[in-house]
């Protein structure tokens, strides 16, 4: 199978080499930060285009000058990513549907990046979350079993 043991910061490193310049066109300071150990077990490709389309949101969501950081921690027996951003807290009654295939809040939005990040993530027994206010911001977050190492 495809499956195989994956370093989540070595991934992510890949998604903020290969977005650095068009964050950077935009104002925008993309960055990566955390263990640099934590790994799991999954298909690399897939999981990245999970982190691809959590940044491209957030730099969408992001204004001139404002960064977006990538978090990489271990939990308990979870690795967690986390994708960040500063600008407009997302509304509740807003939060809660983002998962939503076709959920949209964009002129030319397809509204599926996160109905298809959380298909993916659930295929490698993970979950994937939201939360978003003033203080912190607002955080997706990709919750996967650690392993593989
Ligand atoms: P699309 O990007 O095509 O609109 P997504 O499934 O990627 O579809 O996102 C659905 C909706 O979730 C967006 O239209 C937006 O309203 C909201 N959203 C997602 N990420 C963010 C974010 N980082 N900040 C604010 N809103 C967000
Ligand atoms: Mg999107």
């Amino acid at each position: 199978s495809k499956f195989k043991t994956i370093f989540a910061y070595s991934l992510c490193k890949e998604v903020v080499d290969e977005y650095r310049t068009y964050a950077l066109e935009k104002g925008i300071d993309l960055t990566l930060e955390g263990d640099k150990k934590a790994s799991f077990f999954g298909n690399k490709n897939r999981i990245k285009q999970v982190i691809i389309n959590l940044v491209q949101n957030a730099i969408e969501a992001s204004k001139k000058s404002e960064a977006v950081r990538i978090v990489i921690r271990k939990e308990d027996n979870n690795i967690l990513i986390e994708v960040i951003n500063k600008g407009k807290v997302i509304p509740s009654a807003i939060l809660k549907r983002v998962f939503e295939p076709f959920f949209t809040t964009k002129s030319y939005g397809t509204g599926l990046g996160l109905f298809i990040c959380k298909s993916i993530v659930e295929e490698h027994k993970g979950h994937i979350e939201a939360e978003s206010n003033f203080d912190k911001g607002t955080i997706f977050r990709v919750i996967l079993p650690s392993g593989g190492e």
